[in-house]
């Protein structure tokens, strides 16, 4: 935590409103804890959409993804569901990882595949660099960005766990080539089944590119 907190004073980092970590251009997708999609519910539910990437396909044809992310808008940079004219609608209500950012860490394995925690997120291409960050407040964000990693490490597990058993208990298993297969269709305008884990359960969606 302390050593969290140094790099957090060292950084300097002040955020300028610019909005563009709000835009899938920028930063890709926001994935969404589990009680941040329970947040978004009773905010509004069409913001969700399973989170991109899953994780498995099975043998036939069905993908499984961790957990949901933010929906975004129809325009150019990918604009979050929420932002709009450059600013968060529901900012008091924004979600953890919302929250924490730029500070959540990439986890990146070094040649030997030992994941570490290496740097935060797309510093240099937003903010300011030249804030005193109070020890105070450098405390309370490492505090929360902690948290919000542990809390996210859990979810993975629980998901990897859940998945383990399912699989087992279905004679499920995942196959990479099927994967792909169905990707490639995807993308060429094939509907695929998705199952997204939420709340220890698997929740079947059916997408279609528009
Ligand atoms: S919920 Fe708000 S703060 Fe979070 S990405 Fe969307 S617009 Fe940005």
């Amino acid at each position: 935590m302390e050593r969290l907190a140094g790099i957090i004073r060292d950084i300097k980092f002040r955020c300028t409103s610019c909005g563009k970590c709000c835009t899938r251009s920028f930063n890709g997708h926001v994935f969404l804890l589990d009680r941040d999609v329970k947040a978004v519910l009773a905010i509004e539910p069409e913001a969700l959409e399973p989170a991109p990437g899953p994780e498995f396909c099975d043998q036939k044809g069905t993908f499984y993804v961790s957990g949901y992310a933010l929906r975004v808008q129809n325009d150019e940079a990918g604009s979050c569901w929420f932002l709009k004219d450059g600013r968060c609608r529901i900012y008091d209500q924004r979600f953890a990882i919302c929250r924490i950012y730029p500070y959540m860490l990439h986890r990146e394995p070094d040649e030997e595949g030992t994941v570490d925690w290496r740097q935060f997120s797309g510093l240099e291409q937003h903010g300011e660099y030249d804030e005193t960050i109070p020890d105070e407040e450098s405390m309370e964000i490492a505090r929360e960005t902690k948290e919000y990693e542990n809390a996210f490490l859990t979810q993975e597990i629980r998901f990897l766990e859940y998945m383990q058993a399912f699989f087992t208990r279905n004679r499920l298993r995942h196959v990479q080539k099927i994967y792909d297969d169905q990707l490639r269709a995807f993308r060429k305008g094939a509907e695929i089944k998705v199952m997204v884990f939420f709340d220890d359960r698997l929740e079947e969606h059916r997408l279609r590119l528009p």
